[in-house]
């Protein structure tokens, strides 16, 4: 089959590898289409994440849907031509984190795309203990394959505004304008917040379809003072950071209110994860810094039927869709903020 295989960073070549057969706990199935996202391109910059078996080239690619082509003999749940979309994350089932239902935490956590063949490929091979631990869903009724890839990026950010509790006329400022920015932005809303504000640079165009209350440029826009100034010198109730950069973690501790949230919720660069916050500020606001990361199997469940019902809107983020070949295209087109979410369909 063909497969766009990451080799070294700044390096994808599109060309032929084997399947591995179908056994009989597993399922194969046929690519629809598989988003881009920014952990691949973080992957295709840096290099793969860490991983127990030392894996240094693979398929990435972990936000795909697609139509089951073969059955395992003990796979029952699933049947030739079902319609599933896939997330990442496999957890041990045996770790202290695991054992107590935080599966997201599990500390051999393994994921689709680095520590087995993810989407951008014609097929994807999923073993048995993928699909007992890992999150390999029926797509509903109602809901087309392309949209559904989004169900993936959507799940962490309906659990980190879950697990946050923002909800009914709270005012949510969010720091970063890519996806995830957008997707807390929907989020939020179905949720119920009254207001919410949005700081950028790359992809304020894209982010305008979105209507935030107040869009701010951060390469020029005092982000922290405008955020205070629009809720009366309050500050915002929650502030979320959804991008890869420290300074707005500090301007996030900065414009939200005494008793409010932060959420860490886009991972620093590897190499330089430390970041410098006002702890006075926390201390004395009693605002509350917490991070965010991955969910468990029941929340993607959840944005599927989110997806479905309307509350967020996959055509406003799907600005680019590219053949398999042209996966490299793809990867370039979000590096550069020409694109909000690119599908690559095999
Ligand atoms: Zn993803
Ligand atoms: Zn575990």
């Amino acid at each position: 089959m063909k497969a766009a295989v990451f080799i070294e960073p700044g390096r994808i070549d599109v060309k032929d590898i084997p399947l591995t057969p179908c056994g009989p706990d597993d399922i194969i199935v046929k690519v629809h289409a598989c988003g881009i996202c920014g952990s691949d391109v973080r992957n295709f910059r840096a290099g793969l994440r860490k991983n127990v078996k030392g894996i240094v080239s693979q398929v990435m690619g972990h936000e795909f849907t697609g139509i089951v082509s073969e059955v395992g003999a003990n796979a029952t749940r699933y049947r030739i031509g079902d319609r599933i979309a896939a997330a990442p994350d496999v957890s041990c089932g045996q770790c202290w984190y695991c054992r107590r239902g935080l599966v997201n935490l599990c500390d051999d956590h393994r994921m689709l795309g680095v520590d087995w063949p993810g989407g951008f490929a014609e097929y994807v091979h999923l073993p048995g203990e993928v699909l007992e631990r890992g999150m390999i869903h029926h797509v509903p009724e109602g809901l087309g394959l392309d949209d559904a890839a989004m169900s993936e990026p959507a799940s962490s950010v309906i659990a980190a505004q879950a697990n946050a509790g923002v909800g009914l006329g709270d005012t949510v400022l969010v720091l970063g304008d890519g996806p995830i920015g957008c997707l807390h932005l929907e989020v939020a809303r179905a949720r119920g917040a009254s207001r919410v504000f949005m700081s950028g640079a790359m992809r304020l165009k894209g982010a305008e379809a979105f209507a935030p209350d107040l869009l701010m440029d951060a390469t020029r826009d005092d982000v922290v003072g405008m955020a205070r100034e629009a809720t009366g010198g309050l500050g915002a109730d929650f502030a979320v950071c959804a991008n890869p950069v420290a300074a707005t973690q500090e301007q996030a501790v900065r414009a939200v209110r005494k008793r409010g949230t932060v959420i860490i919720f886009g991972g620093l660069p590897r190499n330089k994860p430390m970041t410098t916050l006002d702890s006075n500020r926390i201390h004395y606001g009693e605002i509350r810094v917490m991070g965010a990361f991955s969910y468990p199997a029941p929340i993607h469940r959840k944005a599927l039927t989110a997806i479905r019902d309307g509350f967020i809107t996959p055509g406003k983020y799907i600005t680019m869709t590219l053949p398999l070949d042209e996966t490299v295209r793809g990867f370039e087109a979000v590096l550069a903020g020409e694109a909000l979410k690119v599908l690559i369909k095999p």
